[in-house]
């Protein structure tokens, strides 16, 4: 099979690659042509997924699929925008058709999932890696960006988190449990659902927003950064999933969801006035916290006493895993 009878087999005529609103030329040419209406902005992210780094070798192609999709549309939905579609970039070091096939099925049911069409790509031959670029619309200057939160404001999350932590060393199989706990645990590693109805509907309320991708204190401390505040963060309002609570017991849990990572959830500053509606919507959505005048993040106990977290979270190039 070469180059091109692969990308027209597994992709191109994959459902995903079909005419789809927003895209007016997709695979084929040299460039595809997005087309988002007059008065939007084109909002556009990267993730590669290293083999050995981002996931296990000899991972199920299916959910190795599902999940790298996932985790870039992520970055659309902690932006508010609304998904047009995306490019696949494949290094593959041999084309077998049997994984090709399961992983083209798992980009595929992950794309209809998010209303992202498959526009273009590159394939080719070395060490396996993935590299997604997803392309989204927003009304112009209506991004949820990272850099706007207040002191006041209410300081939230999408969901539970932790839970892709607490399933990584039953993924790299360092650890076993019964199905009742480890389905919905593996479920939100290998596909989380990018939270793409809530940031949509953060736009014009949420103050400043991300998707928790490194752990929910790292993550905070970038928004903290940006938006010139200090983030306080209440360790008995974290949303914990009754998986991981009955896998781990509290304090392991907690842990997971402070520094995990992997949770593509989404964290976000709310002025409190539009909490209730919020709430009203999106159900799993929770108060964690709030921004005030300072800088830094700061966990709080209970009794509102600050306490040092244990780890902050991962980073390819931090002193603390490299
Ligand atoms: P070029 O040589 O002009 O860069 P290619 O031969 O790499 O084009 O690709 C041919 C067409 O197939 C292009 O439209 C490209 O976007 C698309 N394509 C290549 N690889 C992939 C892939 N893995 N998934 C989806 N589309 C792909
Ligand atoms: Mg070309």
């Amino acid at each position: 099979m070469n180059e091109f009878e692969l990308i027209r087999r597994y992709f191109a005529v994959s459902p995903c690659a079909g005419r789809a609103p927003g895209v007016a030329l997709g695979i084929g040419d040299d460039c595809a042509l997005l087309a988002p209406a007059a008065g939007e902005q084109l909002a556009v992210s990267t993730d590669t997924l290293v083999e050995g780094v981002h996931f296990p070798a000899d991972c199920d192609p299916f959910q190795l699929g599902q999940r790298a999709l996932a985790v870039a549309a992520s970055d659309l939905a902690a932006m508010g925008a609304t998904p047009l579609g995306f490019t696949l970039a494949l290094t593959l070091t041999q084309a077998l058709p049997a994984w090709l096939e399961a992983f083209a099925r798992g980009l595929d049911r992950m794309a209809r999932a998010c209303a992202l069409a498959l526009v273009g790509g590159d394939t080719t031959r070395g060490p396996l890696s993935l590299t997604l670029s997803v392309f989204g619309r927003l009304p112009a200057g209506q991004a949820l960006r990272r850099d706007g939160a207040q002191a006041g404001d209410l300081l939230c999350v999408g969901g539970s988190l932790g839970d892709a932590a607490g399933a990584l060393p039953l993924v790299l199989d360092q650890r076993q449990a019964p199905p009742e706990l480890a389905d919905p645990l593996l479920a939100r590693y290998w596909a989380p659902q990018p939270q793409l109805a809530l940031g949509q509907a953060l736009r014009g309320r949420a103050s400043a927003a991300l998707d928790v991708s490194d752990g929910l204190l790292a993550d905070c401390g970038h928004l903290a950064r940006a938006s010139g505040v200090a983030l306080y963060v209440e360790r008995e309002r974290l949303p914990l999933s009754a998986p991981l609570l009955d896998l781990l017991g509290r304090e392991a849990a907690l842990a997971c969801a402070l520094a995990g990572g992997d949770d593509y959830r989404l964290a976000f500053t709310l002025p409190a006035e539009h909490w209730p509606a919020l709430q009203a919507a999106f159900p799993e959505a929770r108060v964690i916290g709030r921004a005030a005048a300072g800088e830094g993040v700061h966990l709080l106990d209970a009794d509102g006493r600050e306490r040092q977290p244990l780890a902050l979270g991962y980073q390819h190039f931090g002193p603390s895993r490299d």
